[in-house]
């Protein structure tokens, strides 16, 4: 008589979260014949993702696998292992096999050739389907205890239990795609460590004058090189460009420093960091220009023979009186070293990231909470930053995969556990 062994990849897995880190995860346990189950608390899946097609959807970066790993600042340790199973070589393959090939542009970031994300969406959410991933969308998932998991859904709380669960529930940046944080409550009445979610990648306010504000608002700011030393007294100067705003700066450049920008403000307001308005003139062949005779002519019309007008010339009314604006020296002084006062971070809303998040010491190696058997946690909730530049989506799904492994032994070896104690 044959006995009715239940198939250990019945387990029941949620995922609960469908941006890419969980995506990536349902696909690691769907190809290992497993079918999980996707939550997530908004009507569809990837907003955060679609979002960042908007923006090209750089999905990886090209240079040295070691440059690569560096990006995670303090995190890289703990990233290390994910970016092992998952690189940016890894990220390519894959999304040729949904059949989007990649781009490397010239700053060495990696796009797909249509630079959309829409398409690689759609394509990856159907093949999750066809390989029997279920999606339960309008699930808000509000808690657990025991092992009992709730969800508010339009017709009321809904309860399940799961043999294993992911959570992948994203940062709390751009809240109205869906991650908005409110986990971090539900996690910390279990006593899990959670350092405060704050932005990254973020601009910075700064007290410029209504005249300016109203004048130069959305004005870009090209060729500028950004210096300031850090919190440990690092230096770093960085070429590229800034964007003007109605409460002050944000762009490439400041992104790529908002981590330092943030800790400094963290320690101390406001924070002054200088911009070199004219990297290709020397502050002596400056002060040579702007001492020429200007004979009858008015200072804006003398300063525009030289190119300095518009942004660059208002940005010097906002810091010098008129007396001191008549005096070459310290004109050419505050082009060359001109201070930029950093009043506060934008918040973390309006941040193209999050930094901060669940503590990696919650979690073994796996990514499985130490003190919940059977949950792991993955992505952007995780305390972990790094700039644009492809880091985060590598990240994020690195981190699935990673996760999604981790399941595929702890079901194994539960089941060879039952199948040894006799209980199966
Ligand atoms: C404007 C913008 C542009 C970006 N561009 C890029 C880029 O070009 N390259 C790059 O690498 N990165 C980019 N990013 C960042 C990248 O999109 C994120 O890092 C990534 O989406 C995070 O993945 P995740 O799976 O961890 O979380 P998310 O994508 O945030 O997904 C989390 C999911 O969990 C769901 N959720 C949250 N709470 C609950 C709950 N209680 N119950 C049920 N579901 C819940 C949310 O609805 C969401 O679908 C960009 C981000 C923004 C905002």
């Amino acid at each position: 008589m044959t006995q009715n062994i239940p198939n250990y990849k019945d387990s029941k897995i949620a995922i609960i979260g469908a941006g890419p880190s969980g995506l990536m995860a349902a696909e690691v346990l769907s190809n290992a014949g497993y079918a999980p189950i996707v939550f997530d608390a908004k009507p569809s899946a990837g907003r955060k993702f679609l979002q960042a097609g908007r923006g090209g959807l750089n999905l990886t970066h090209s240079e040295d696998f070691s440059v690569f790993c560096s990006r995670y600042f303090e995190a890289q340790h703990s990233m290390q292992k994910a970016l092992n199973i998952f690189s940016p070589d890894n990220m390519r393959e894959w999304a040729k096999s949904l059949g989007f090939e990649t781009f490397v542009g010239s700053s060495g970031k990696v796009y797909p050739l249509n630079k959309k994300a829409a398409p690689l969406l759609r394509t990856w959410i159907q093949k999750l389907k066809a390989n029997n991933t279920k999606f339960k969308m309008n699930y808000n998932f509000i808690g657990f205890s025991k092992d009992v998991w709730k969800f508010q859904t339009p017709d009321g709380v809904e309860q399940f239990k799961f043999d294993v669960v992911i959570l992948a529930l994203g940062g709390a940046s751009w809240p109205q795609l869906g991650s908005t944080g409110e986990w971090t409550k539900t996690l910390k009445e279990k006593g899990l460590n959670i350092s405060e979610l704050r932005p990254a990648n973020m601009g910075f306010n700064v007290n410029h004058s209504k005249v300016f504000k109203d004048k130069f608002s959305r004005t870009p700011l090209k060729n500028v090189q950004l210096s300031f030393s850090d919190i440990n007294d690092n230096h770093h100067s960085k070429l590229g460009e800034l964007l003007v705003t109605e409460f002050g700066i944000e762009g490439n450049l400041i992104y790529a420093h908002s981590k330092y920008i943030r800790e400094l403000l963290e320690l101390k307001t406001p924070t002054i960091v200088y911009l070199d308005l004219f990297v290709h003139t020397s502050e002596s062949k400056l002060r040579e220009l702007l001492s020429a005779q200007r004979g009858k002519q008015s200072l804006s019309a003398f300063w525009k023979r030289l190119g300095l007008d518009g942004v660059r010339a208002s940005l010097l009314r906002e810091v010098l009186d008129n007396n001191e604006l008549n005096k070459p020296d310290l004109v050419a002084k505050t082009l060359k070293n001109y201070p930029l006062t950093l009043e506060s971070c934008r918040p973390l809303q309006e941040a193209i990231s999050t930094a901060g998040g669940l503590k990696f010491d919650n979690l073994d190696d796996n990514l499985m909470l130490k003190d919940f058997t059977g949950v792991f946690c993955v992505g952007e909730m995780l305390d972990w930053e790094a700039q644009t530049g492809g880091y985060l989506l590598t990240g994020v799904m690195a981190q699935g995969k990673q996760a999604a492994l981790g399941i595929l032994k702890y079901l194994q070896k539960n089941h060879d556990k039952d199948l040894t104690d006799g209980s199966l």
